[in-house]
């Protein structure tokens, strides 16, 4: 029992279905490693000790009813950016540091609804606005691997608490690589689903054009399974797209059962851009994704090769459109209704200023101050309309390599993870997203994956980049890909401990 963290999700659902163990045993393992190890990883805002015991009871009285939902009893946890009702909601800042949502993100409560026990809310960077989660009011989280190290960002504290073995999958946002940056330096699967796929009801808000919820997990196969609940139409959001939702586990054990055995990609023509391996790539990230490509290929897919936008104008885009929309979506934030009021304000305009200068950190601030310059009347077609216009021309360049390839590989991220504290300056930080963010600017679905390792120890993630709704295609091939390597079986240093 005092390895119950290492299972799959799979396995743990096999192991409460055939009564091996129950949902308030497993979740009494899950709550004993927070209480004992996080507190040197820092990956929990709020630990919500007697509603998952609660809940956890209430799905082992379920199961003993006849219940057999998927995830009935599983532990799981939310990033602290989705709300959630009765329970803290904070976005890493301490402008709601006290906002407790008077209702649920749509996702929390469907996910709720499959029978997931959610264990609390998770440590991220201020409003989702980083790359290393060194920006939270909560302080920063330390990577499992390597605790003096980032775990990334903005969702750094989902990828530690699911690396540490704090909870077997996580709920996080991705709005430039939040999801997949974060599960590359911290050794897991991480999926971005296709823009409209998930709803961002109750989801708080950072750029909405580009904001996605999506999974952490240590396999493909395991982000499939808490993203299967979150998928689907909801009228509450108006971007979200009514369509068929496909049975993602269904599939890739139907995508296994097609599978030659020698050659399981046989057919598959995976994209590789030059763009993606340029200058600023370390050089062991680069022979590690390289090589994890040749694993492909041996196993029967075709590398081809296809050209996208170059990264520099993306994230010159990205970096234009993404603070002009957080400008706008934080202005709710006034001090008046909801969230941090400065002391004692003089009067109206001084309650605005202090509550906001004091409530947002330095990135919220920064980042708020690009956006309205470039919505301000005399710049906003000189710099929004144009990134406008430039985003449009980098989806085209996606779906004319996509008229090439069914994926696109590159490296998530250019680096592994660094040392906590080497304060990056903000502009370094971004370069840091350069892979990422032209996802979602073009709103595609993609995946980051293990798929090796420096010779220090830490992981390197892969990135599989999808055509519009194939998100169930990118989960299979990352799921096959690992039923024939074992870089996502490896466990960090936190999660190797035993309490
Ligand atoms: N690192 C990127 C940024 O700071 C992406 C963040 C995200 O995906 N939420 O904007």
């Amino acid at each position: 029992m005092s390895d119950l963290h290492h299972l799959s999700v799979a396995q743990l659902a096999d192991g409460l279905k055939n009564q091996q163990f129950s949902s308030v045993e497993l979740t009494d393992h899950f709550l004993k490693r927070i209480n004992k190890l996080d507190e040197k990883i820092n990956s929990f805002i709020t630990v919500d000790e007697e509603g998952a015991r609660q809940a956890a009871k209430a799905a082992d009285e379920k199961r003993s009813a006849g219940d057999t939902s998927a995830l009935l009893g599983l532990p799981m946890a939310h990033k602290d950016l989705f709300c959630t009702k009765g329970l803290l909601t904070t976005s890493g800042s301490k402008m709601l540091h006290n906002f407790v949502s008077p209702y649920d993100a749509t996702i929390v409560s469907n996910i709720r609804e499959a029978g997931a026990v959610c264990l609390g809310k998770l440590n991220m960077d201020e409003f989702a606005m980083g790359s290393d989660n060194e920006s939270s009011y909560y302080g920063a989280v330390h990577n499992p691997w390597d605790t003096s190290r980032v775990p990334g960002g903005s969702s750094g504290g989902s990828a530690a608490a699911v690396a540490a073995g704090f909870v077997p999958f996580a709920t996080g946002s991705d709005t430039g690589g939040s999801i997949r940056q974060p599960a590359s330096f911290c050794g897991l699967t991480g999926m971005k689903p296709t823009y409209g796929s998930v709803s961002r009801f109750g989801m708080i808000a950072y750029a909405s054009s580009l904001d996605q919820a999506g999974t952490f997990g240590r396999s493909a196969e395991d982000c499939a399974y808490l993203l299967q609940p979150m998928t689907g139409h909801d009228p509450r959001d108006a971007t979200s797209i009514k369509r068929e939702v496909p049975d993602y586990i269904a599939d890739m054990h139907s995508a296994v059962k097609k599978a030659d055995t020698d050659k399981p990609f046989a057919g598959l023509r995976i994209g590789v851009a030059k763009e993606y391996f340029g200058q600023g790539l370390d050089t062991e990230v680069d022979s590690n994704v390289r090589n994890a490509l040749k694993q492909y290929e041996d196993l029967g897919a075709t590398i081809v090769e296809v050209n996208i936008t170059d990264p520099a104008i993306t994230l010159a885009t990205y970096y234009m459109l993404a603070p002009a929309e957080a400008s706008s979506n934080l202005s709710r934030f006034d001090g008046v209704r909801f969230g941090y009021r400065c002391e004692e304000p003089k009067d109206l305009a001084d309650l605005y200023t202090r509550s906001r200068s004091e409530g947002f950190g330095d990135e919220v601030q920064r980042r708020i101050l690009m956006g309205t310059y470039a919505l301000s009347a005399g710049y906003y077609d000189a710099y929004y309309t144009k990134a406008q216009k430039v985003r449009r021309l980098i989806l085209e360049d996606f779906k004319k390599a996509f008229d090439k390839c069914d994926v696109i590989a590159s490296p998530t991220a250019p680096t592994a993870a660094y040392k906590l504290d080497t304060a990056l300056d903000p502009v370094t930080m971004y370069l840091g997203d350069v892979y990422t963010i032209g996802v979602n600017l073009a709103g595609l679905p993609a995946i980051s994956m293990p798929a090796g390792f420096t010779e220090s120890g830490l992981p390197v993630g892969l990135q599989l980049i999808g055509n519009h709704w194939d998100d169930s295609k990118l989960l299979s091939t990352a799921h096959i890909f690992q039923q024939h390597t074992d870089y996502h079986t490896k466990l960090s240093a936190t999660a190797q401990e035993s309490i």
